[in-house]
């Protein structure tokens, strides 16, 4: 599959429409169980390095989360795995080593970052939705770390996740 630039637009679309589908009004976004509609299984297990990976097989589709990170990490990694799953239909099997929430240069022109860069930002928008945050006013918790941390613990996301994904919507970083 050849994605050349990040498709935040249809990235954003998807994930309001999975978040309607699913019934999902309000934060924390129950993240496994929206994987587990797509008709994904959830495993856990020591993954080592790896921090998850997304195996299709013939019948079944596994999302594997290394289950010795924290419970934020592992509720993002589900989530960039499904943003995989449902972007990135050419994929085949793929293992997250390291990935970064803030990453990578959204002018990247590796085909493999624009991949990332994808489902990151279908992770991000899918555990922390715009609206969502409008209604909690978080656009006043910029620059509050004590505001940040209870928005973090709102969606059950880690407060970096939380800071960045802020910063981006109200603030003048780059989008992903
Ligand atoms: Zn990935």
């Amino acid at each position: 599959m050849i994605v050349r630039r990040p498709r935040f637009a249809m990235i954003k679309r998807t994930v309001n429409s999975l978040l309607m589908e699913s019934g999902v009004f309000g934060p924390a976004v129950p993240v496994e169980k929206i994987a587990e509609e797509a008709g994904i299984e959830v495993r856990y297990g020591d993954l080592g390095e790896i921090s998850g990976l997304l195996a299709r097989k013939p019948g079944i589709t596994i999302i594997g989360v290394n289950v010795e990170q924290p419970n934020v990490r592992q509720r993002f990694t589900i989530a960039h795995e499904l943003g995989h799953y449902l972007l990135h239909e050419g994929l085949g099997e793929h293992a997250d080593r390291d990935y970064r929430i803030n990453f990578r240069d959204s002018s990247s022109s590796e085909a493999s970052n624009v991949l990332e860069i994808e489902a990151n930002f279908f992770a991000a928008n899918l555990l922390m939705p715009e609206e969502f945050l409008e209604r909690d006013d978080a656009e006043s918790a910029i620059e509050d770390d004590q505001g940040v941390a209870d928005l973090a613990a709102k969606y059950d996301v880690s407060r970096h996740a939380m800071s960045l994904r802020i910063g981006k919507i109200y603030g003048h970083l780059r989008p992903f």
